[in-house]
């Protein structure tokens, strides 16, 4: 998915509808203050900044040789891999500890920034590109998807099923470590106890 604004609408219709909706909810009641506000526009712009992180090697590549090049690395350094998404975690806990100044709260927030990343390579797998995930254990690009792009009759049913099944999970994983993250942050749905009439 070479557009950043597909990258991003995913993020928000993905990763982030949990906390919009319950900050929305929240407002709605009259709950926030001004200070919230800023939580909740530090996280949306730290989950953004790293849904797009793994192309920053486009931008290397316009200042280094004037052209985009390849987007999925930097010269021979494959940026969508997942120690390169890695970084994501690390950038995500320092605005977190500057924000909470509390160790749990932030590694929420690396936590909820890797997501964001990981979201990204998955995004980029599916659409084709060219994803490096075990550099620099193994150079070769891989799909962890290769149902989308392969018909039934060409992989064999086993391998089909076996595939899709993995790559849900693989969605399911990510989509459900940012709502993890998110709720610890106090970003989520609330549940409401059932009381039964007396
Ligand atoms: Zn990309």
């Amino acid at each position: 998915m070479p557009y950043p604004a597909g990258h991003l609408i995913f993020f928000v219709l993905l990763l982030f509808p949990v906390a919009i909706y319950g900050f929305a909810k929240a407002f709605r009641k009259g709950k926030i203050q001004r200070s919230d506000w800023w939580y909740f526009l530090v996280l949306f712009a730290t989950g953004s900044f790293f849904s797009l992180f793994p192309d920053i090697s486009a931008v290397f590549n316009m200042i280094l040789y004037g052209s985009r090049g390849d987007h999925c690395s930097i010269g021979s350094v494959p940026t969508h891999s997942f120690v390169f998404a890695g970084i994501a975690f690390i950038g995500g806990i320092i605005p977190g500890m500057v924000l909470y100044r509390q160790w749990n709260k932030a590694l929420a927030v690396g936590v909820f920034a890797l997501a964001s990343s990981f979201l990204h390579l998955i995004l980029d797998d599916m659409d084709k590109g060219v994803i490096t995930y075990l550099y620099p254990l193994y150079n070769e690009p891989f799909s962890l998807y290769p149902f989308m792009t392969s018909t039934l009759s060409q992989t064999g049913i086993l391998y089909y099923i076996i595939t899709s099944i993995f790559g849900v999970l693989l969605f399911v994983l990510v989509v459900m470590m940012s709502f993890l993250s998110l709720r610890y942050l106090g970003f989520g749905l609330r549940y409401d106890p059932f009381k039964a009439e007396p």
